[in-house]
């Protein structure tokens, strides 16, 4: 397998990873004189502030993901190629994806982060993440098939541990997903399940810290905290997810609770890169770059977005918040600074804009902020509803979200509550299972590792 990239006289920029950052450089390098490369391991754009409605069967995939050929249609010098980035090799400029090497003039990691199970295996074998659309998918059809069950299980017990839903996380996405699910008992389990009682469900939210949404005011997470209660949620604080055995999420303290759904979104980590030199590997799993977002000490490397860290914004001394507009920001200012690097001229600092941040906690409530203006409830839902309206990409999509809100807020029902699994033909099983063990970047790993044994056998 290979690339099949002719390299023409233009010098060339791969970019690894086409979330929010990546897209806008791409999109931004458009008149520039650069052969463009996304590689990228879906082949679609996805958008993650809607993710748990997604979860929540709310909305479907489609709506919230954009296929990359779609929006790169009759583009120029530019080429998408679906692969998983592996391993890098600074010195001879290549990378290497699960579908073979490609060198590079200009090499831009944007691919973002991964779920951090802080090293727990057995959690990252049992929980649910929800990090990204095919996760969503995988908690929508996981809730949904255990509602199911829990009408016809055979003991009390299973049934109430098929019902216990457990979020542990309190950031936004703990706060997001847990209001949604309490929405869920209170409009969707009554009438789809007349059988059993909604009130048998519970969902619990569990933080390791001593308020929710730590990255807001203490305002803000009081009034979310606030919300969530009043929908019935149970919000534990200063309480340490250690374990899940049984069907229990195990706490420091020794208790327990007793669930099926372990919903893990706890944290983040960089994607990580083999061969990437430890020390460029800071706070987060995130890659150490300058104020020109280039990686330490690599000048053809840079790194945007969450899988970054950048210490040198006045503002943001610890690194600035993974936020989508910090990796548009970013992806924005990249684009122009690789056109002047080019020229030979200086590059510009990056300084991050804070447009506000947001969570939504359910219908009619919500909590928003906007440098020093704080608001909540039903005006910051709006807010809210209008700014993530505005960032869907492709004008079919923004339409589709919209009727879908209307007709959710309407109706108080979401119609696409159906476990459906997709079946891998068994082509792609096998391609799947070759490409897992091959194309790692051993060969040149090895390469290396020989000339350096080489080197200290020439010293001694
Ligand atoms: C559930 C959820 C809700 C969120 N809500 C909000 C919100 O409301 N507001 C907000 O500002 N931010 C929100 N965020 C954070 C926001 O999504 C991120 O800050 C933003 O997406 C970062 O952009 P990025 O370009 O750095 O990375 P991403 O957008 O994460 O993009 C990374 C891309 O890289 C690809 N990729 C990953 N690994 C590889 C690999 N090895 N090889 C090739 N490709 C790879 C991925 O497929 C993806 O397309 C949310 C995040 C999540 C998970």
């Amino acid at each position: 397998m290979s690339f099949n990239i002719v390299r023409d006289n233009k010098k060339r920029v791969v970019i690894v990873g086409g979330g929010f950052g990546g897209l806008k450089l791409a999109n931004k390098l458009k008149k520039s004189n650069f052969q463009v490369v996304l590689i990228d391991k879906n082949n679609y754009h996805q958008f993650p502030p809607l993710i748990y409605q997604v979860a929540s069967a709310g909305m479907e995939p489609t709506s919230i993901s954009f296929p990359f050929r779609k929006i790169f249609q009759h583009r120029k010098n530019f080429y998408f190629r679906m692969a998983e980035v592996r391993a890098i090799f600074p010195e001879r400029n290549i990378i290497q994806t699960s579908i073979g090497k490609i060198e590079y003039d200009y090499l831009i990691l944007a691919a973002g982060t991964t779920t951090n199970f802080y090293g727990n295996r057995h959690i990252e074998e049992e929980a649910i993440p929800m990090k990204n659309v095919s996760e969503a998918m995988g908690l929508r059809n996981a809730l949904l098939a255990n509602f199911e069950r829990a009408l016809t299980c055979a003991t009390k017990q299973e049934q109430q541990e098929l019902l216990n839903v457990v979020v542990v996380g309190g950031g936004a996405t703990g706060v997001e997903v847990a209001g949604v699910l309490s929405e869920m008992k209170k409009f969707v389990l009554p009438n789809d399940y007349p059988d059993m009682s909604s009130n048998l469900m519970h969902v619990y939210l569990i933080e390791a810290g001593p308020r929710l949404l730590a990255g807001m005011s203490e305002k803000s997470s009081a009034h979310a905290e606030q919300f969530l209660r009043e929908m019935g949620v149970n919000i534990l604080l200063n309480k340490k997810v250690v374990d899940y055995r049984n069907h229990k999420v195990v706490l420091e303290d020794g208790s327990a609770i007793a669930t099926r759904t372990f919903i893990w979104v706890s944290g983040i980590t960089g994607v990580p890169i083999r061969n990437m030199d430890s020390s460029l590997i800071g706070r987060g799993g995130r890659i150490k770059v300058n104020e020109y977002n280039q990686v330490i000490g690599l000048n053809n490397v840079f790194a945007i977005g969450d899988q970054c860290i950048q210490l040198t914004d006045k503002k943001y001394p610890n690194g600035h918040p993974q936020l989508a507009q910090v990796a548009i920001q970013q992806g924005e200012l990249l684009a122009k600074n690789l056109v002047r690097y080019e020229k030979g001229m200086k590059m510009k600092p990056f300084h991050y804009r804070n447009l506000g941040s947001m969570a939504t906690v359910g219908r009619n409530r919500a909590v928003a902020e906007f440098n020093k203006v704080k608001m909540q409830g039903w005006f910051a839902w709006i807010m809210w509803l209008v700014v993530h309206l505005r960032s869907i990409l492709g004008v079919r999509n923004k339409v589709i979200v919209l009727l879908n809100w209307i007709w959710n807020y309407l109706t108080y029902d979401q119609s696409m509550r159906m476990i459906v699994y997709a079946r891998k033909a068994k082509e792609i099983r096998d391609r799947e299972i070759i490409e897992a063990t091959t194309h790692l970047g051993d060969d040149l790993m090895q390469e290396q590792q020989q000339k350096e044994q080489q080197k200290v056998e020439r010293s001694e």
